[in-house]
């Protein structure tokens, strides 16, 4: 890992096009004092540090709301500092944290030590983290978690990500707690029982394994959605959608006036089950990789908006847990370090079709989705300044290991050619150049 860091209460950011979702927008002068955009200076300006933007573009900074990063109690995986610096390298400054630790985040005991972890690196990196809590105790699938308690502590989230929620009564509780509370349930949808590691494509019939059935996805949204109409007010997510059906059945749940959202992760956007290399278990995650008709189709459904964002489902595992045949190895891949490449490549070959719907997917609608829009997701004077410059045109390079700052290397886009575009995160008074 390379990179300068300062934190420094007054810069000034000259002649950078910034990039909202709705607008693109030439500005000769960002003043920013204290970690605000102010319209002008109150101090002097020869105090400013001065940092130039020409032919460099400048977005809000992205927000992933669907991290592992480990914390608390996975070093073996990740630490605190390692993740967040992930984070940074991919342009991210806020993230939602996923509750299957150890302890598992299921008490606001749990969730304190994870604060506390994090708490102790904030300053080398601050990456503002927030925290989900599970739907049920140690994500067991039987009893309800303390969802008042969660909440009351300052969880943003209820999830049991890792596993699907079953029992249709739990659902209708975590929906309950959603109306009442105004936190959204997100549904890491799989029917359990099938025991298999790949869907269907040439390396799993190759290793004679059985296909990781669609169903399991589609069955367990259908469900939900038929929970959620008792539910009209609580807010329902579906994690990292993996087959094109689930995105169909979100948007007719949206069309009739429910509260749902999906979101999609880089790899199911980029790659499918023809891209599997044979004895690469980073190309092994949770839902599976699966046909290329259903990349192609997310590609269009976000850019039009029937997906909502993107998120990472950054999952790092030891390499000992992935250095196994595909059945026993562990589901993940990491993901912090490369979505704004694959989002840049996709720009670049115009399946994305502007800069501002990158913004849009990257971090103006997941932090609408996460209450945090008064911070991010959007650049505008009088509001602080969460921000990434980087370049769009950015030449393809091979991802390598030695690119990565997250402990694990698990990443299933090694060896690929993306464009490598961040330059510099600022994040508030904080800045990193890359
Ligand atoms: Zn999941």
């Amino acid at each position: 890992m390379n990179y300068k860091k300062a934190r420094k209460s007054l810069y000034c950011i000259k002649n950078a096009s910034v990039f909202n979702f709705d607008n693109e927008n030439v500005h000769l002068e960002i003043w920013v004092e204290n970690g605000v955009w102010v319209e002008k200076p109150t101090e002097n300006p020869a105090e400013f540090e001065t940092i130039d933007a020409s032919n460099l573009d400048l977005i809000p900074v992205g927000v992933d709301p669907q991290v592992h990063l480990r914390v608390p109690g996975q070093p073996e995986k990740e630490l605190p500092e390692t993740g967040l610096q992930a984070a940074i390298r991919g342009g991210i400054g806020a993230l939602l944290n996923m509750p299957n630790t150890n302890p598992i985040i299921d008490s606001a005991e749990a969730l304190l030590r994870g604060q506390k972890e994090i708490q102790s690196v904030q300053e080398e990196a601050p990456v503002e983290v927030l925290w989900s809590g599970t739907i049920t105790n140690q994500m067991a699938g039987k009893t309800s978690a303390p969802f008042d308690e969660l909440v009351l502590a300052g969880v943003s989230a209820l999830t049991d990500d890792g596993l699907g929620v079953e029992s249709d009564e739990l659902m209708a509780a975590a929906f309950a707690a959603s109306q009442k509370l105004h936190v959204p349930v997100l549904q890491h949808a799989e029917v359990a029982g099938h025991g298999c590691a790949l869907a269907s494509g040439p390396v799993q019939l190759k290793l004679g394994l059985p296909p990781y059935p669609r169903s399991a996805e589609v069955d367990m949204v259908e469900r939900d959605l038929r929970v959620l109409r008792g539910f009209p007010k609580a807010k329902y997510h579906v994690l990292h959608v993996s087959c094109k059906e689930t995105v169909e059945l979100v948007a007719s749940a949206k069309k009739e006036g429910l509260n749902v959202t999906c979101e999609v992760s880089p790899h199911h956007l980029a790659l499918c089950s023809e891209d599997i290399e044979e004895d690469k278990t980073h190309f092994k995650m949770n839902p599976p990789l699966r046909n290329r008709a259903d990349s192609l189709y997310f590609q269009d459904a976000l850019q039009a908006g029937k997906i909502d964002f993107v998120a990472t489902d950054h999952a790092p595992h030891e390499e000992t847990s992935k250095n196994k045949p595909f059945k026993a190895a562990a589901f993940g891949t990491t993901g912090l370090e490369t979505s704004i490449r694959v989002l840049t490549d996709l720009l670049q070959k115009d399946k994305l079709k502007s800069k501002q719907d990158v913004v849009r997917v990257f971090s103006y609608a997941p932090a609408k989705f996460l209450g945090i829009s008064d911070r991010y997701g959007y650049l505008k004077p009088g509001k602080p300044f969460n921000a990434c410059l980087l370049d769009f045109k950015a030449p393809t390079k091979k991802v390598l290991q030695e690119d990565l700052w997250s402990k694990s290397k698990n990443n299933c886009f090694l060896g690929q050619k993306l464009p490598d575009p961040v330059k510099k995160v600022f994040l508030g008074s904080w800045y990193c150049e890359l």
